[in-house]
């Protein structure tokens, strides 16, 4: 065999830069399902259900284009203790002269895999992903050149450099950003009846899949009675099509709005499709750049959708390569809580996260202001080590790959990496919270109240935070106005925020 070509759960695409120059005379591929990769982290059965399904349509795939194909499956005969391990051993078996993967989306892995080649004598080449819009190279000379890290600044850099939403060398509209615009909450009436998005029920090798993993992950968080997400690039563009007649036009004004019992409102649930292979990024641009040249999408929703995709997306992957794995360690605040238990159950008095995490748990998606600005802005709050926080992400939601996953959690949503990523910590206190959602409305707490007996906890806490922290957020200068307004409570005041937030941090970790 000359070369025998490695694909991972989240490259799955037969155009992918592991496939170049592919002889299916002299090459072969080689697909793994490990039980260590379940377990790395206490994953969501749907997230690991996800992985296993697509990669197995993804195996058929290239079985029909007469590829071929070594796949070791999980119910197997064989189970290697690792992804490592597993290929060690293919390789002692099938002895390639080389081995080619495209770039893996988490640096355990690429370490496991060239350790592994190393082991066998092998030599190993590391391609670069495609499915990016841009490339590390490209990013780490933007870095080179920048005083400061913003996404800002990156995103009008690549909306220029690849013609995205631009007239010659202007942004459509005269604008580059409609955040002010996107902004809205639903008020008192919510959002009304919503159509749900397109779903796929499990074919037969979803079936089988759901089965095996019911039987081999029995103790995981989460269910599978909601699976229904897209495992083939046909269902991925069907997904696109969907979210593009249905939820595109109000994904901008209500992109950070929550509302209890409705996951999905206006956004895409595109992330993991993007995110295993199924679509590519600039598909998914292409066409919602298409939609509003038809008229059937404003602005600002096409502006605020494609911001997520060409800004934030490639910025984080961006930040996640060029500051592995020194990055994983970050912990500017010091927070060494552990993270409530209730993370895992949804079981709290606190409505909001109660909504949110049983939500997670019950499909294994959260929108991004739910990630944010519920299970994130407690744990920042509460003071959680951000690498427990990190370990819940990734295991929490079926979307969860660690090049996103990682700098999400750790730089904006943790503030872990001091300011690298974002300008400021998403701090706020229930108010924020109140004025995005109805979840207030159901809750024992009141977000007004500070120190009393129903003080909202993330009220307290926000004041706590700021109090706790001001001489690291004086050093932060979007932090400031907000540090500074703190500083308002007299040492009366301050004494009881400190008293309660002990209360709540005691009865979050009993
Ligand atoms: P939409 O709201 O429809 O957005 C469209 C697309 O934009 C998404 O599919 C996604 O690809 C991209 N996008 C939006 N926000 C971000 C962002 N902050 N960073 C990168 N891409 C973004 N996204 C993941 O794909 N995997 C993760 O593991 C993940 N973990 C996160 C952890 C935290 C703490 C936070 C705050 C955010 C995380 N995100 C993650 C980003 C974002 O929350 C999800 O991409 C989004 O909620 C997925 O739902 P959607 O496809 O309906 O997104
Ligand atoms: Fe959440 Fe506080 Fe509102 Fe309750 S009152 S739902 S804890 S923000």
């Amino acid at each position: 065999m000359r070369n025998l070509v490695v694909v991972l759960g989240d490259q799955l695409d037969a155009e992918s830069s592991a496939f170049d120059g592919f002889d299916r005379s002299t090459d072969a591929v080689w697909m793994a399902e490990c039980q260590a990769e379940g377990e790395h982290v206490w994953s969501h059965k749907a997230r690991i259900a996800l992985f296993l399904t697509a990669m197995r349509h993804f195996r058929d795939t290239l079985r029909q284009l007469d590829l071929p194909v070594h796949f070791q499956q999980l119910d197997g005969e064989t189970a290697e203790p690792s992804l490592g391990a597993a290929l060690l051993a293919a390789l002692g078996t099938l002895q390639p002269e080389r081995v080619i993967v495209t770039m893996p989306g988490e640096h355990r892995v690429r370490e496991e895999l060239t350790e592994a080649a190393a082991s066998a004598g092998v030599k190993l080449e590391v391609r670069p992903d495609h499915h990016f819009l841009c490339g590390l190279e490209e990013f780490a000379e933007y870095v080179r050149g920048s005083k400061q890290l913003r996404m800002e600044t990156f995103y009008r850099r690549m909306r220029r450099a690849r013609g995205v939403l631009m007239e010659g060398d202007q942004p459509l509209g005269e604008r580059w950003n409609y955040d002010p615009e996107n902004r809205g909450s639903f008020g008192r009436e919510g959002p009304g009846a919503l159509r749900p998005p397109r779903g796929f029920a499990p074919d037969g090798t979803t079936r089988e899949v759901l089965a095996l993993v019911q039987d081999r992950f029995p103790g995981h968080p989460g269910s599978l009675a909601r699976f229904a997400w897209p495992v083939t690039p046909d269902q991925a563009a069907e997904a696109l099509e969907d979210f593009i007649d249905h939820r595109l036009p109000l994904f901008g004004l209500r992109q950070d709005a929550m509302w209890s019992g409705e996951p999905y409102l206006y956004h895409s649930r595109l992330s993991a499709a993007m995110n295993l292979k199924l679509i590519h990024p600039a598909e998914v641009i292409r066409r919602v750049c298409e939609a509003l040249e038809e008229g059937r999408a404003p602005l600002p929703a096409v502006e605020g959708f494609v911001r997520q995709i060409l800004g934030w997306r490639e910025y984080v992957r961006g930040i996640y390569w060029q500051f592995m794995p020194d990055y994983a360690d970050s912990n500017h605040f010091g927070a060494e809580a552990p993270l409530p238990g209730f993370y895992w159950s949804g079981d709290t008095e606190m409505a909001c996260l109660r909504e949110v995490i049983s939500q997670t748990l019950e499909y294994g998606y959260a929108h991004h202001i739910q990630r944010l600005m519920i299970t994130g802005l407690f744990a920042l709050l509460l003071g959680v080590r951000p690498q427990e926080a990190h370990r819940w992400y990734l295991a929490a939601y079926v979307d969860a790959v660690e090049w996103v996953e990682l700098p999400d959690t750790l730089g904006m949503s943790q503030f872990a990496d001091g300011g690298l990523m974002a300008s400021k910590p998403y701090a706020a206190s229930g108010k924020y919270i109140q004025r995005m959602s109805n979840y207030c409305a159901s809750c024992p707490f009141d977000p007004s109240d500070t120190v009393g007996e129903a003080a909202c906890p993330y009220t307290t806490l926000y004041w706590d935070f700021l109090l706790r922290h001001s001489a690291l957020l004086e050093r932060t200068p979007r932090a400031i106005p907000q540090a500074r307004s703190a500083q308002r409570w007299v040492a009366s005041d301050r004494q009881a925020i400190a008293r309660r937030a002990q209360r709540i941090r005691e009865q979050c970790l009993a």
